[in-house]
């Protein structure tokens, strides 16, 4: 008797061939050798390797394109500069002058945005995490307080009560908009009646100014269609307020979440050809609030909380080749001076990497390493790269979002941030950390000051 054969599912497997001629692929690329005019060998020379560059053209250039898809379709319109997305004091203040208010999700963030020289009306406070003291702050500066759960109601109304003053605050709701895992770990959700039912606990305290709703769906959101399910609930949830008592909000704010044009790991398409654009999303979220009830002559000012799809492509890493080898295979690995701790991003982005000086026709698939001792350190799994010599530069594409503050201090030092100005000059805008910036906190207890070996 035979046995019966197991079974196995089918499955597509992506196949690791290294070359798809014996010569290789052709390296139809070209080098990146200056960032907007000021040559990459310049900006090592004066300011070493790894290097965070910033755009400022490319920066303004973009927040003027997402300010342009909005305005043109709706007619109130503020942006707020998420500080946590890239919160070095020369870009929250090129967003600035741009017109942005700042967006602060804790107290240091809040600390920040005053010291920026924002004042305290145009800050919005989010997050779960504001303390009592946080709290009092943002309500003598007047800010926008937009309220995460119930504690924080409380602890408002106590403050409300000791202080005299009424804060003016939002709420922030979550809610399903067809995108899921649904981030409803933020704020009240919609659908079960716990938005409504904080509203109606902060209208009958009469203690707060209730001046807007708020919310943030979730990040590099593909769906520019979630975008305006959300607008449309929030303006649902503004003409209850109007209905029942008579109360028009001032403010809905949609948090930000836009995808970047960079290139999720696993994606088929280059992001640039797959991912929404400002303008579906503008057209998403304006056409909902226009079509909703919300009286034509009284319309909420539309606030954006945008992060990474503003910052991403202003944002590049320079970084030089340390050494070469073969893995036992025989597939070519290129380490580089940088690792994942300066490039957090590299877990989720196939980022675009170029070499900075001319190179041989042949490309080959290569694996690029950072310098850290860990195997985890891969800024790139495979990619197609000429042989790039010792000391020779790559330049790592839209890195402008969290990199700069998620950023890790492992084994090794933060490196230097620099912007590229509309002057075509490159300004410091952070210095690369010594090792005085990790030990100066440190302190050594008496009985292990000495030691004799
Ligand atoms: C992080 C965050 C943002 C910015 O999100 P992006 O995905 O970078 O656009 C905006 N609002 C809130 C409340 C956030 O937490």
């Amino acid at each position: 008797m035979t046995q019966k054969l197991k079974y196995e599912r089918p499955h597509i497997k992506k196949l690791e061939s290294e070359m798809p001629t014996k010569f290789g692929a052709k390296t139809n690329f070209k080098p990146v050798k200056d960032i907007d005019g000021v040559p990459i060998d310049f900006l090592v020379k004066d300011y070493g390797s790894p290097l965070f560059v910033i755009s400022e053209k490319t920066l303004r250039e973009t927040f003027r394109s997402a300010r342009k898809a909005f305005e043109t379709r709706y007619p109130r319109v503020q942006f707020a500069w998420s500080y946590k997305t890239n919160y070095h004091g020369a870009v929250c203040r090129a967003y600035h002058q741009e017109g942005s208010w700042a967006e602060v999700v804790s107290g240091f963030e809040y600390e920040k945005a005053l010291r920026n020289g924002v004042p305290g009306d145009k800050i919005i406070f989010n997050g779960p995490d504001k303390t009592e003291a946080d709290l009092e702050k943002a309500i003598a500066h007047g800010s926008l307080i937009h309220i995460d759960h119930s504690e924080e109601f409380y602890t408002i109304v106590s403050l409300c009560d000791r202080m005299k003053e009424k804060p003016r605050v939002a709420i922030r709701v979550n809610m399903d908009t067809n995108v899921y895992p649904m981030w409803d770990r933020f704020g009240f959700n919609y659908e079960n009646g716990q938005a409504q039912d904080i509203l109606n606990k902060i209208m009958r305290s009469g203690k707060m100014d209730l001046v807007g709703l708020h919310c943030h769906i979730g990040t590099f959101m593909f769906s520019a269609n979630a975008y305006g399910i959300a607008a449309s609930k929030l303006a649902n949830l503004a003409m209850s307020l109007k209905r029942k008592y008579n109360h028009s909000i001032r403010y809905i704010d949609l948090g930000g979440g836009f995808a970047s044009q960079n290139t999720l790991k696993g994606s088929f398409l280059p992001g640039i050809d797959s991912n929404p654009g400002f303008d579906e999303y503008a057209e998403a979220i304006s056409t909902a609030l226009l079509n909703s009830e919300l009286p034509s002559d009284n319309l909420p000012l539309l606030i954006l909380e945008t992060g990474r799809a503003l910052i991403d492509d202003a944002g590049y890493l320079i970084s030089s080749v340390i050494a070469n080898k073969r893995t036992s295979t025989g597939k070519r690995i290129t380490v580089l001076d940088v690792g994942v701790n300066s490039l957090f991003t590299s877990f989720w982005y196939d980022h675009k990497i170029i070499p900075a000086q001319d190179f041989t026709k042949h490309a080959e698939e290569t694996t690029l390493y950072g310098p850290l001792c860990m195997n985890i350190d891969v800024i790139r799994e495979h990619i197609s790269l000429p042989l790039l010599n010792k000391g020779e530069k790559v330049v790592i594409h839209q890195v402008g979002a969290y990199n700069m503050t998620q950023w890790m201090q492992f084994i090794t030092l933060r490196p230097a941030i620099v912007m590229v100005g509309l002057d075509g000059k490159s300004y410091l805008i952070r210095q690369a950390e010594e090792i005085d910036n990790v030990i100066g906190p440190e302190r050594i207890p008496e009985h292990l000051s000495q030691f004799d070996l």
